[in-house]
């Protein structure tokens, strides 16, 4: 398998993060490559690691000066032996194709576990929507819709929301691949409620990652109901797991933003909750703003010269990483243990580097990984997509006990999953192993495509 990975690092030099999810997934996938021989025959992991297909384009649009700007546009459809390729947009300057790549292939597993009939994809472009005009933003989208309606369909690629794409971006998106194509068809999900989008959509990823919290504490016979909680980001994946951890009586005492975070020991109750959805989401503020409301917390700034997160410093029982990748680090994670955390369950995508991610798998601490505990997300666009082509709106009660009973089901499968293969409680093993397994299982019986 070393030679897979070596061959990719020469294709493609500079796709280290790529490189690094495909070596990491190989090394927990490796008892299903030694018990199935006939996978290696059949060349299944170099087919998993090349994407279907690979599209880049130049997206160039208009500034309110009037100056010309020119982004690059990318959907990655890796692997759509499930379904129609699946995955959220992501605008962001620092996004290039390793990146896609990378969260397309998580994409393909993660999708694979709701058990729901959808491939992965992921795409998006390195532009910036921060500190753009509604008209610019408009603009860029219709110029990147140009381009990607010819490839995305109902039956073919469903892109939804992401980093940078929220509902005003997917609102520009959809109406120009209508003007586009004449059609009003389930090519994209996050879309307004008024227009076709899911209830619960918005709050799906975070509410998913409570209930899949509270399945690995029942597995202990405990609950929610009086944990103290660590929550870092204060977007909308931190927004709605917080909300969830409340409603399932734990106790957020933190959150956090690109500039530091905030800690109030008496509890981030609804009622402040409800102010740090206003800030951020309404007023675009900043969460220093909060201990100007509410004095009992503090604020401590990000300090890029520290070798550690402070964030991740006081004593909690559980802790939801929900901003960004690689935001818990090796000292992190320790700092974590020797405060007499219980639970780390990861809402952002990849939020702790593999040196953490292996301190916690040496230890008691309950490792809920991201593949398995955020699908609540991709499980809620998919039932987006559904009542689309159905042309209904379910209920929010309806879609909610949809989306706990995944969350349930993808529970269950990565504790029978590592159960099965000798490793239980090990949820890392559970969830790669049984997307892993789906995804190829599905490839063999459509054949050599
Ligand atoms: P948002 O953009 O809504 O929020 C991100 C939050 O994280 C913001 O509060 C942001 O601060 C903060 N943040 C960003 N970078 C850092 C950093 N380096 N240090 C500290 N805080 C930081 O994104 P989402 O909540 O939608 O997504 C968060 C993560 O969850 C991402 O990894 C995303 O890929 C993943 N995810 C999201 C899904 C969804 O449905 N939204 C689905 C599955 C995964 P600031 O306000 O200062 O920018």
């Amino acid at each position: 398998m070393t030679d897979i990975v070596k061959e990719l690092e020469k294709k493609d030099p500079q796709e280290q993060e790529f490189h690094q999810a495909v070596a990491h997934l190989l090394s927990w996938v490796r008892p299903v490559l030694d018990n199935r021989p006939g996978l290696a025959r059949q060349a299944i992991v170099e087919r998993l690691i090349e994407p279907d297909r690979i599209l880049i384009f130049r997206v160039p649009w208009m500034d309110d000066s009037g100056q010309v700007q020119v982004n690059r546009g990318f959907r990655v459809e890796m692997n759509g032996v499930l379904g129609p390729y699946k995955g959220g947009l992501r605008f962001h300057p620092s996004a290039s194709l390793g990146t896609f790549k990378l969260l397309a292939f998580e994409q393909v597993f993660k999708n694979a576990l709701t058990t729901l009939p959808i491939g992965g994809g992921r795409g998006g472009s390195d532009f910036e929507p921060k500190g753009k005009s509604d008209d610019e933003v408009m603009r860029f989208c219709q110029s990147f819709m140009a381009e990607l309606a010819r490839h995305i369909g109902p039956d073919i690629d469903v892109p939804g929301g992401g980093m940078g794409v929220g509902v005003r971006e997917i609102g520009y998106l959809f109406g120009a691949y209508r003007k586009q194509t004449g059609k009003h068809a389930a090519v994209l999900t996050g879309r307004g409620l008024g227009w076709g989008g899911s209830a619960v959509r918005l709050q799906s990823t975070g509410y998913g990652i409570g209930y899949f919290a509270a399945e690995v504490l029942a597995t202990e016979g405990r609950s929610l109901e009086g944990m103290t909680c660590l929550v870092s980001g204060s977007g909308n994946v931190a927004q709605h797991t917080a909300e969830k951890i409340l409603e399932l009586g734990g106790k957020v005492l933190a959150m956090s933003d690109s500039t530091g975070h905030i800690f109030d020991e008496e509890g981030i109750d609804a009622a402040k909750l409800a102010f740090i959805k206003r800030l951020k989401n309404l007023k675009r503020g900043r969460i220093h703003e909060y201990v100007d409301k509410y004095s009992e917390a503090t604020f401590m700034e990000v300090n890029r010269g520290l070798d550690h997160n402070p964030l991740w410093d006081h004593p909690a029982d559980c802790a939801f990483p929900c901003a960004a990748e690689n935001e818990i680090n090796a000292k992190d994670a320790a700092n974590l243990i020797r405060n007499g955390v219980q639970l780390v369950c990861e809402g952002a995508d990849m939020p702790c580097t593999p040196e953490a991610v292996d301190i916690f798998l040496d230890s008691d601490v309950r490792y809920a990984p991201c593949t398995a505990a955020n699908g609540g997300g991709v499980a809620v666009s998919a039932l987006e997509m559904a009542q689309n082509r159905m042309l209904l709106n379910w209920t929010a009660e309806e879609v909610d006990g949809r989306l706990r009973a995944v969350m349930k089901n993808i529970h269950r499968q990565c504790v029978e999953t590592a159960d099965e293969f000798g490793q239980a409680g090990n949820y890392l093993v559970g969830a790669n192993i049984a997307g892993f397994t789906r995804v190829v299982n599905a490839m063999q019986d459509q054949g050599l495509i």
